[in-house]
């Protein structure tokens, strides 16, 4: 199976290269969907394109088995990249609300394209290894919480086989060639919100006629940190960030009207209930402290369940990756205050999914920074302007750990024909 992965390996590294430079917003991914569908024709895949906008779907039928659906993501975000590679992006592109902004691939979703697309070359050249279905999924919109919604919508589980299983991974700030796992809940829940809080406008000389929004919002921001702090045990990894603020246009005049956008994130349904009541509540507390006459508006932006890894099909990943690549390059590790929409897949399909991380730092670069107590400092994360993995080896244990998951469904069959 990975004898080929060797000659493959220089036109994967350049079209890594090809897709960091030409990054795509969420839902924009025109280019890349197009790159993914070319390939995976010559490759001998159905292929079906514009599934949920701009989502790619391919099926390989390989004889009878189990079938296994492997999930990459492909938007990028606007962000300005700073890493000074050779292959950094300049895109300049038109973001949903119409600004100008630059795009970068800051969450490392084009590792992922590449790697999936590394698989699915493996498996579709070397049919004989393997019986079974696999299907490749190349969603859209991932950054936005709407891609995988948006392909479930468009009927990825009745236009093509529900699969036995899920797999997906992601690319991190770890060191390059090592594999993360968690059985469970491996990723929270996200809650994105928009609040309104509605005052009374005025002169900005004559604040006892008015009711004002400004310092209402600023009294919620503050009031909002003791969610975390006061409601919620000091065990459960809860995160509630105010990550914009807007009212008014200028020095004498009081606004309206104040907007706050919330960003809760959080482990578990219950914890969720709470943590979100809470919000509800210190904002109408808040408009009722400042004597407002109109109530807050509260609106959901969009949701995104916990990702939960399948306890037993976890444990069947993880043994295949360790008999794979040895004990010592897969570990466990707690669950992130991260989300992902790959989530809704398994729940909309109603079949279990696993979901594991792989490093993209440099080993020597992480092993100094870890050893000195500079792994924030030193090590750009996924979503930074910096954030840049190393193509090798993240992108052939990408393609590795694709194949080797997939096999432990789909290669099984042909170990037991043979014995
Ligand atoms: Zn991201
Ligand atoms: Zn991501």
């Amino acid at each position: 199976m990975f004898e080929a992965l060797e000659e493959l390996t220089p036109d994967l590294e350049e079209l890594y290269r090809d897709l960091h430079a030409h990054p795509e917003l969420a839902f924009q991914e025109k280019r890349t969907a197009a790159i993914v569908a070319d390939r995976l024709t010559a490759q001998g895949w159905e292929v079906t394109a514009g599934v949920g906008q701009t989502g790619v779907v391919g099926i390989l039928r390989n004889g009878e088995g189990p079938t296994v659906m492997l999930r990459a993501d492909m938007d990028a975000l606007p962000v300005l990249e700073q890493t000074g590679l050779p292959y950094a992006s300049t895109v300049v592109a038109t973001d949903s609300s119409g600004a100008q902004v630059p795009v970068m691939h800051a969450c490392g979703h084009d590792v992922h394209v590449v790697s999936l697309l590394g698989a699915c070359a493996l498996l579709a050249g070397d049919p004989k290894a393997w019986s079974g279905t696999i299907i490749a999924v190349f969603q859209p919109g991932e950054e936005s919480g709407y891609g995988a919604a948006a392909m479930v919508d468009d009927g990825l589980f009745e236009r093509f086989p529900v699969p036995d299983i899920i797999l997906g991974q992601h690319v991190g700030p770890g060191p390059a060639g090592m594999v993360g796992t968690c059985s469970g809940t491996v990723m929270g829940a996200t809650d994105s919100v928009t609040v309104e809080l509605f005052g009374r406008g005025g002169h900005g000389s004559r604040p006892e006629g008015a009711v004002d929004p400004v310092v209402m919002a600023a009294s919620l921001v503050l009031r909002l940190q003791t969610v975390v702090s006061r409601s919620v045990a000091a065990k459960e990894p809860v995160v509630v960030t105010v990550g914009a603020l807007h009212a008014g246009t200028t020095a004498a005049v009081i606004p309206d009207s104040a907007t706050l956008a919330i960003n809760v994130r959080t482990p578990t349904e219950e914890v969720r209930t709470k943590v979100m009541a809470a919000i509800e509540r210190l904002v109408e507390a808040e408009a009722v402290a400042a004597g407002a006459t109109t109530d807050p508006a509260i609106t959901s932006v969009y949701y995104l369940p916990p990702t939960v890894n399948d306890a037993a099909s976890t444990e069947r990943v993880a043994a295949a990756h360790r008999a794979y690549f040895g004990d010592g390059l897969v570990i466990s590790i707690p669950p992130t205050t991260a989300s992902e929409d790959f989530g809704l897949l398994s729940t909309a399909a109603k079949v279990p999914s696993v979901y594991w991380f792989i490093g993209g730092i440099d080993p020597e670069t992480y092993g100094k920074a870890f050893m000195a107590g500079r792994v924030d400092e030193d090590i750009p994360q996924n979503h930074s302007s910096t954030f840049a993995p190393v193509i090798q080896p993240t992108l052939t244990v990408g393609v590795r750990t694709f194949v080797t998951a997939a096999l432990d469904w789909v290669g099984a069959q042909v170990k037991g024909n043979e014995q």
